[in-house]
């Protein structure tokens, strides 16, 4: 019998390979970026086109490569960042596994250009399908450019996989913007289709956060700065006052890399809390700097998850900095804390760190201020500092599950559903409708009543309006006397022009107003006017996070997000013509019974069912 098993083509192996490291555009862009770093670039030049799909290139002025190094570091596992097993865990640099390159190289076409200040030539490079095909001397400026095109050119499965352009470059913009925070002395560019996106000048962390994140946080940001033996802790926080209803604007780096951390994240809800609403999410940029002995970052290469070893007492420094920080500010009131004690038994902190630096470490002001009491950033009794996060969706999810549970048996109950013969709002003498709490609207039907909730049956109304709409059909417009302007992060304004064509079919008219700057000129005829600006912010803020993630369309999210924003709430009294209106356009809904989200919109009590209640 014939022998059955290969080994696989050097190509087709780099290529596997390859699927691991770079997935998506955005990945090759982090490891082009952080290999500019890593060359010691003070100027790093990031040009797109396509999102990525056509071309990547990243140019910088770093130290460049020889001959040899600029042929070799195709290869995999080459690098010059680690030579033997123990730097491993001393690693300063952003990469270190010699992976990048050559996954690159097995999945785009790639031209390289690099030179060293000693040499008086530099090296040109084309590579294609792992191979060198083109090599000679070049006459170039100092520093190295990569430029790859025509990404998974040789996977078709994979570039078939990638997501819509705009969903691609807002993952490129999320890695640049990861790695310029934490490099605010490195000068970086980001253009793209020949138009500039970012230009970053060399500056401060603080106005490098501005910069990336939006003016809006010019002096609305509070240093945090802690400096203890075990490590060091440096950045900002927003005021409480720039909290914002989505996540977005919250980044943790450890030794300069971006990571993302639950845990942390936590510590840091933990020191606002009582200062931002419970929903809202603070902005923070937070540069947590130990020794990399500490730290395990051997983990995969597009893994931002990272183990502490011993991740309780990071925990405990995070939340104290902020604190402490947001007390120094006088932000928080300086109230007096009772010392938590679980941190107070960390063995970190009573027992911290080697013999000999203990008594320096016991000397720091962190340190003292976790073992004194009264201190302003110690935490807060009573409650569970330490994790056992609170589940937000599981709740939602239990309490929709009682919602939707029928409050008797299911027969004369109903949540939503609603037999349209049995209700007579147009009955020749009509009854009345009722307002109650300014909340629910109670309206009879041929035996019980229906008890609506005027919010979600509004929303139900809007939501079939804006379903109605499209490109022929616009809804009309109202144009605003007083045109809002909306100012955005740079980043921020690609998805806005995405935005403004469906939402122009909906009725809102918004032109760009250069400098990252939108109008507001229009709102849907009918609606009341005077909350657009919130409204299209808060879609943004919504939009850019989620979405990827959730399963329904660009348009659907708009109109879900509008007719929610737009529906009358709660405390509004209505007219008797306005409830009558209401019903009428609810019970003229192709589905009445729930909003587009699910939220049930009325609950009908039968008559059987009420007399059966009073035991007839
Ligand atoms: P790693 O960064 O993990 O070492 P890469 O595949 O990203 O692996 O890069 C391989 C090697 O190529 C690097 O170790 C470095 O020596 C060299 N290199 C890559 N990019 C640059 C650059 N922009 N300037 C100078 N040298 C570079
Ligand atoms: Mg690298």
């Amino acid at each position: 019998m014939a022998d059955t098993i290969q080994l696989l083509p050097d190509h087709i192996a780099n290529q596997i390979a390859a699927g691991e490291v770079i997935q998506r555009p955005a990945s090759a862009v982090k490891e082009l970026l952080e290999n500019a770093v890593d060359a010691g670039a003070t100027e790093i030049r990031l040009i797109i086109n396509d999102a990525g799909k056509a071309l990547i290139q990243v140019i910088d002025n770093g130290k460049g490569m020889n001959e040899t190094d600029a042929r070799m570091c195709f290869e995999r596992h080459a690098t010059s960042k680690i030579a033997k097993i123990e730097d491993l865990f001393q690693i300063r640099t952003m990469g270190f596994r010699g992976e990048a390159l050559a996954s690159i190289a097995a999945v785009a076409q790639v031209e390289l250009k690099t030179k060293r200040a000693e040499d008086e030539l530099g090296t040109y490079i084309e590579v294609e399908n792992s191979t060198v095909i083109k090599q000679e001397p070049a006459a170039l400026g100092n520093g190295t450019s990569i430029a790859m095109k025509n990404l998974f050119f040789n996977v078709p499965a994979r570039r078939n996989f990638l997501k819509s352009n705009a969903a691609e470059m807002r993952h490129i913009i999320d890695e640049f913007i990861r790695v310029s925070m934490s490099f605010p002395e490195i000068q970086f560019t980001l253009t793209s289709n020949g138009q500039q996106v970012f230009y970053l000048e060399k500056g401060t962390l603080k106005q490098r956060i501005v910069q990336l994140l939006g003016t809006n946080y010019n002096s609305k940001l509070v240093s945090v700065q802690e400096h203890t033996d075990y490590l060091n802790i440096y950045g900002f926080v927003g005021k409480p006052e720039t909290a914002k209803k989505t996540r977005g604007d919250q980044y943790f780096f450890v030794n300069n890399r971006f990571i993302r951390s639950g845990y942390l994240h936590h510590a840091v809800m933990q020191a606002f809390q009582d200062l931002i609403p419970s929903d809202g999410f603070p902005l923070y940029v937070l540069f947590i700097d130990l020794d990399p002995a500490q730290v395990d970052i051997n983990v995969h290469p597009t893994k931002q998850e990272i183990k502490f070893e011993d991740e309780k007492i990071v925990y405990a420094f995070v939340q104290a900095a902020v604190k402490h920080a947001l007390a120094q500010f006088s932000v928080a009131p300086s109230l007096e804390f009772d010392l938590d004690p679980t941190i107070q038994q960390l063995d970190a902190v009573n027992k911290p760190f080697t013999e000999n630096e203990q008594s320096a470490a016991t000397n720091s002001s962190l340190f003292q201020s976790f073992t004194q009491r009264f201190q302003a950033h110690v935490v807060n009794p009573g409650k569970s500092n330490m994790p056992g996060f609170e589940k937000k969706e599981e709740r939602f999810e239990s309490l929709m599950d009682q919602l939707r549970k029928p409050v008797a048996d299911e027969s004369s109950v109903t949540i939503g559903q609603f037999d349209h013969a049995s209700f007579q709002p147009k009955a020749s003498t009509p009854i009345a409708h009722l307002q109650l709490h300014q909340r629910y609207i109670i309206a009879s039907t041929a035996s019980g009543f229906i008890l609506i909730h005027q919010g979600l049956a509004h929303e139900r109304v809007l939501y079939e309006k804006f379903a109605a709409a499209n490109q022929q059909s616009r809804l009309p417009s109202q144009r605003s006397l007083f045109p809002v302007s909306i100012d955005l992060a740079p980043a921020d304004v690609a998805l806005m022009t995405e935005l403004t064509e469906p939402l122009q079919e909906l009725g809102y008219l918004i032109e760009p107003f250069g400098n990252n700057s939108f109008v507001i000129q229009g709102t849907p005829a009918d609606l009341e006017q005077g909350n657009e600006k919130h409204i299209i912010e808060q879609l943004l803020e919504q939009y850019k996070h989620f979405a990827n993630e959730l399963k329904v369309s660009k348009r659907e999210q708009i109109m879900r997000h509008l007719s929610r924003q737009h529906a009358i709430r709660a405390g509004k009294s209505l007219s008797q013509k306005e409830m009558q209106q209401l019903v009428d356009d609810l019970f003229n809904c192709s589905q009445p019974g729930t909003t587009a989200s699910g939220q049930p919109t009325f609950i009908e009590y039968n008559g059987s069912y009420l007399e059966k209640m009073f035991g007839q």
